[in-house]
């Protein structure tokens, strides 16, 4: 059984695939306690794999994107393996990467938090990353380049750190825009599900 915040299905708002049909499983918690973190995902009801899949199923997208929350905390091969089998749609992560990775996921994306109020101070332990999104905070990007799992087929998305305050936002995305133009081995990653208003 895994706790489950919600299951819906949208467009992917950010990064690599942005725009592509997807459907969302959200889980429920995360061993980090991010201060910018704008998910309420501590809610959910437990399921099944088999009435996960069969949710999953309602929709027609190629994707499943598992999310949370942290989703590597509930995830393990044998579940990986029956997703897929179950849905015959492909599998995305969005993972802090502070937990070690199933084989079998087709596309991992992981938005380090180390370094953010909250986010502690851990080594990432996945072994391969499609996609860094790094929510922009000020920090140095110097050492992103040579995290463990990164590679040459490695693609980096650098975000405006969203909050309430529009002004505040607006200066945000400012200083990443700022901050992509000086550094384009980065591209700008725009939350469209912001200003699209979906989910
Ligand atoms: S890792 Fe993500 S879900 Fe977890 S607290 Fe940080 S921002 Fe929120």
């Amino acid at each position: 059984m895994k706790k489950i915040n919600e299951i819906f299905y949208s467009l992917q708002g950010e990064g690599y695939h942005t725009g592509v049909p997807s459907v969302f499983i959200r889980f429920s918690g995360c061993n980090l306690k991010c201060s910018f973190c704008d998910t309420d995902h501590s809610d959910g009801v437990m399921m099944n794999e088999r009435e996960i899949a069969a949710e999953v199923n309602k929709y027609p997208a190629e994707w499943i994107i598992l999310t949370g929350g942290e989703p590597s905390l509930w995830i393990d091969y044998p579940f990986i393996t029956f997703l897929k089998a179950a849905t015959g749609k492909k599998i995305a992560i969005e993972t802090n990467g502070s937990n070690p990775l199933p084989n079998g996921i087709d596309w991992v994306t992981v938005s380090p938090k180390f370094g953010v109020e909250g986010g502690g101070d851990y080594e990432l332990r996945v072994s391969h990353i499609n996609e860094l999104k790094v929510v922009d905070i000020g920090q140095s990007l110097d050492g992103y380049f040579n995290l463990p799992g990164v590679d040459s087929s490695t693609r980096f998305y650098l975000q405006p750190c969203y909050v309430e305050d529009p002004s505040i936002c607006s200066k945000n995305r400012g200083r990443t825009i700022e901050r992509v133009l000086g550094n384009p081995r980065w591209t700008l990653s725009v939350q469209t599900h912001r200003f699209l208003d979906i989910p």
